[in-house]
């Protein structure tokens, strides 16, 4: 690879939003190299590989992996130990009387 160049995470909402029902955006991953924590927006994502690859933004391991074929979708995250997202707060529900 000679373009070493690559954008933000914000770039993975749109891809991840055909699979997930929730922002990924915000969501927490850990570098399973380092075990630095950082949001998937702010993964350095390079597009020009076979698919979307985004890399750890302090030791630039792989983090996950996204290819989209026109039937179906790869999402490999072996480079995070985790990923947490941010979910609505459930509903609490009032009991009549
Ligand atoms: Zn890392």
């Amino acid at each position: 690879m000679t373009d070493m160049s690559y954008v933000d995470g914000n770039m993975l909402d749109g891809p991840l939003r055909e699979l997930f029902a929730v922002d990924l955006s915000p969501a927490i991953s850990r570098c399973q190299s380092c075990g630095s924590l950082s949001p998937l927006a702010g993964l350095h994502v390079f597009s020009h590989a076979p698919g979307l690859v985004g890399r750890c933004p302090v030791c630039s391991e792989v983090i996950l992996r996204l290819v989209r074929a026109p039937d179906r979708a790869w999402l490999d995250l072996r480079g995070a130990t985790f990923l947490e997202v941010p979910m609505p707060v459930e509903p609490t529900y009032h009991r009549p009387g």
